[in-house]
């Protein structure tokens, strides 16, 4: 018997599928997010604009038209992430510049422990996967533990397991069973987000801030950047930033700003 389960709690989790090329892995991907109870699709620039009408794609979405239906397409990751606080990029490859890296299952025990909080996981394009770029708007990097001598999975199938990993997260836990987590871990008293978590839009626009005073400083060679910015973001990265803290940073940088102004 199915738990009653309140559907916000599924409204937490968005799905994000950037320049895919397949419309049938689109209408894969609503598929697996609504037999797992999620609804939230949005598309950055798909290889067709009318991707979301194509025949493979309604043909692969099966009963999840709806899902299609409603799903948005956006023209940058940063609009699709609009309103998020905790984004993830799905990567077969480790990077060098990277946000921490996460199984599948520690994202989704994240998701599930923070009853607030507004998740979405990035998928990369068939071909390509994700630029580093998109990979650094995202607070954390989720890699599929798959055999190393083959590790990409089809995008729908990552899609799916994912989708899979959160509602075991989000499922109230049943009492006894073996393997079940253990609620009264989850009320316990957590490290880490203790204040409202920065959106996503938020800690992009301290880091342009930020960028603007160490050029300003001189500290940052704007010809010659080497790797100051990710480096700096892979650091932010780590720590789950606050929306006060975001502000203290901006704060930072503003004065920083106005002092390099009066120096002249
Ligand atoms: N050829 C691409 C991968 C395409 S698979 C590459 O080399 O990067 C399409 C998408 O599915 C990927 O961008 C990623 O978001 C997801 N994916 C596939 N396998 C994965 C894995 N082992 N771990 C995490 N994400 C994976």
């Amino acid at each position: 018997m199915q738990p009653d389960i309140p559907n916000s709690l599924f409204s937490r989790v968005r799905f994000v599928l950037v320049e895919t090329s397949h419309p049938g892995n689109i209408g894969a991907a609503a598929r697996a997010i609504k037999t797992m109870g999620f609804s939230d699709l949005v598309l950055v620039r798909p290889r067709f604009a009318d991707a979301l009408q194509q025949d493979d794609a309604i043909a692969f979405a099966s009963g999840a038209i709806d899902v299609l239906q409603n799903a948005r397409v956006v023209p940058t990751l940063a609009e699709a992430l609009d309103g998020v606080q905790f984004a993830a990029a799905l990567s077969s490859r480790l990077r060098e510049y990277s946000p921490p890296v996460l199984t599948p299952r520690e994202f989704a025990g994240t998701v599930g422990e923070q009853a607030d909080l507004q998740a979405a996981l990035v998928f990369g394009s068939e071909r390509y996967g994700l630029s580093n770029d998109s990979v650094m708007q995202c607070q954390a990097l989720v890699n599929i533990p798959a055999n190393p001598d083959y590790s990409s999975l089809n995008l729908a199938q990552a899609v799916q397991l994912l989708a899979y990993e959160c509602r075991l997260a989000l499922l109230p836990a049943r009492s006894g069973a073996p393997g079940s987590p253990d609620s009264s871990a989850r009320s316990g008293p957590r490290i880490g987000f203790q204040g409202e978590l920065a959106a996503a839009a938020q800690v992009e626009g301290m880091y342009a801030h930020l960028e603007q005073a160490l050029v300003q400083l001189g500290y940052l060679d704007p010809t010659n950047p080497k790797k100051l910015m990710p480096r700096l973001r892979r650091l932010f990265a780590r720590t789950g930033l606050e929306t006060e803290e975001v502000n203290i940073l901006r704060g930072i940088a503003g004065h920083v700003i106005s002092a390099c102004d009066k120096r002249g």
